[in-house]
């Protein structure tokens, strides 16, 4: 609960800065855009942090994520989200490696969407600032898998099997950055009610890739 209510708290002492700022900066039209975009930035974090505590309460007893999955086109579904992220402060560190065609999927497009924004996150989050993180995608013939790489620190072996808990943060996570240590718990349950599996594969002083599978969409799966 101290870690929860400390990171609840930080956008908000963040929007009430900001507000101040905005205030003084009236007669300064750019202070002005740029204090409200970092009130808008604070208040979408503020929200995923609500959204990811209710729906941990949620399987926590018992319930499940509501996911429809439909056939859908992960190219355009993925080109159309690292859009809308290249336009964030971070954009530029986010390197894209698509195939030209993947047969289509069976997928939640915001539930993808939501795993999508969370692997992609950590990996700015927890990697320097001047490193590059790639996203990638590749099929076979009965799944589709989604990377994330980063050039980050690696995870400790002790903590990797632990990443995927409910309020789990490594030491240094819990140290240098802000987070409620729920995003993984969230993914897996994500990923695992669109019939898919979440890893991640990591080495210390290298960087970590997390990945995640979706099921291609029926009527192209060969038996
Ligand atoms: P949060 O980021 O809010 O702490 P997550 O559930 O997304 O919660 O991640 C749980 C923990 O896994 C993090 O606190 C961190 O210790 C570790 N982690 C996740 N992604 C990475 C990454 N890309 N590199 C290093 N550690 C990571």
């Amino acid at each position: 609960l101290r870690f929860v209510s400390h990171d609840l708290r930080s956008p908000l002492t963040l929007i009430s800065a900001r507000a101040q700022m905005l205030e003084r900066s009236a007669e300064d039209p750019d202070g002005v855009r740029r204090n409200a975009q970092a009130i808008l930035r604070s208040i979408r974090q503020m929200n995923t942090m609500i959204s990811d505590l209710a729906d941990s309460v949620r399987l926590e007893f018992g319930g499940a994520l509501a996911v429809r999955p439909r056939t859908l086109d992960l190219i355009a579904l993925l080109s159309e989200v690292i859009e809308r992220w290249k336009e964030t402060p971070e954009g530029d560190r986010i390197e894209v490696r698509l195939p030209d065609s993947m047969p289509p999927v069976c997928a939640d497009p915001d539930a993808f969407e939501r795993v999508l924004a969370n692997l992609m996150s950590n990996a700015l989050k927890y990697s320097p600032d001047e490193e590059k993180i790639t996203v990638s995608a590749a099929a076979d013939e009965v799944e589709a898998t989604v990377s994330v790489a980063d050039r980050g620190p690696g995870i400790p072996p002790e903590d990797a099997g632990r990443l995927f808990e409910r309020f789990f943060r490594s030491e240094s996570a819990r140290k240098h950055h802000d987070g409620l240590g729920l995003g993984l718990t969230i993914s897996r349950a994500l990923v695992e009610a669109q019939d898919g599996r979440i890893w991640v594969e990591t080495e210390l002083g290298h960087g970590s890739v997390f990945s995640f599978t979706l099921p291609l969409s029926p009527s192209n799966t060969r038996s």
